[in-house]
C-alpha cells in the first residue's frame, strides 16, 4: 500500500504539521499533510483517557477519520522516568495539575531530588497512529533515551526540555538548536517508522 495522497495531521500545531511534511518529502513521499487548522468545523474534544500513548494516539487518530473521512494520523507523548516508575507519562501535560511548563518541571525535580546520577535514567515516548479505514489501523513508537539534570538549564524546546539530557549529550534538550533536537527527537522517530512501514506495506 502506498500513502494517500492527502493525510490529515490531527493536530493545530503547525511545527508537527512541517516535520511530517519533512519527513515524507525526505522519503521521496508525494503526500500532502493537512492540519486541522484547515478543518475549522471539526471540534478536537477528544478526552486522552487511555492507560498509554499508543491508546490515546488512537482515539484521536481514529476520532479525527470518522469526522472527516480523510486518511488521520496522531501523536501522544510525554516523559517516562525510570525512578517515578515510568511516570508522569501520559499524564506529562498536567503532572503538577496546572497544565504549566515550569510546575511540571519543578515538580519532577523536586520528586527526584534524593535520586543519585546513576538512577536518575528517563525516556521522552511518542506514539503515532494512522487510521485510514476499519481494516487498515498502525501504531508505532519513538523513544529519545537519556536522564533528568538537577537544575532546569536552556530556553529552547518546551515542556521538560530543560531538565532532559539526551543520551551522547552534555546538555540539556533546551540548550540545543531545534535542528539538533529534531534529529533525536522520540515523535521524529515514531513518524519516521510509520512512514517507512506505511510505504512497505
Ligand atoms: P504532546 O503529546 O505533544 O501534547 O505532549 C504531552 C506533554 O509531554 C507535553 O505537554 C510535555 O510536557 C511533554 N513532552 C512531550 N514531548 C516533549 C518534548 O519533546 N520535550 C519536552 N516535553 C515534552
Amino acid at each position: 500500500m502506498s500513502l494517500p495522497p492527502v493525510v490529515v495531521l490531527a493536530t493545530r500545531n503547525a511545527k508537527k504539521q512541517a516535520e511530517l511534511q519533512r519527513i515524507l518529502t525526505a522519503h521521496g513521499i508525494a503526500t500532502e499533510v493537512r492540519s486541522l487548522a484547515d478543518f475549522p468545523h471539526y471540534i478536537d474534544d477528544v478526552v486522552e483517557s487511555a492507560p498509554d500513548f499508543e491508546g490515546n494516539a488512537l482515539l484521536k487518530a481514529t476520532a479525527a477519520f470518522e469526522a472527516l473521512g480523510l486518511p488521520s494520523i496522531a501523536d501522544d507523548s510525554g516523559l517516562c522516568v525510570d525512578a517515578l516508575n515510568g511516570m508522569p507519562g501520559v499524564l506529562s501535560a498536567r503532572w503538577a495539575g496546572t497544565r504549566d511548563d515550569e510546575d511540571n518541571v519543578n515538580l519532577v525535580l523536586a520528586q527526584l531530588r534524593d535520586v543519585p546520577n546513576e538512577r536518575r535514567g528517563a525516556q521522552f515516548v511518542a506514539a503515532v497512529a494512522y487510521v485510514a479505514d476499519n481494516a487498515v489501523t498502525l501504531v508505532v513508537r519513538g523513544v529519545m533515551a537519556g536522564r533528568i539534570g538537577r537544575t532546569p538549564s536552556g530556553s529552547e524546546g518546551f515542556g521538560y526540555d530543560p531538565i532532559f539530557i539526551a543520551d551522547g549529550q552534555s546538555a540539556t534538550n533546551a540548550e540545543l538548536s531545534p535542528v539538533e533536537k529534531d534529529a533525536l527527537s522520540h515523535r521524529g522517530r515514531a513518524l519516521t517508522t510509520l512512514v517507512e512501514r506505511l510505504s512497505r506495506m
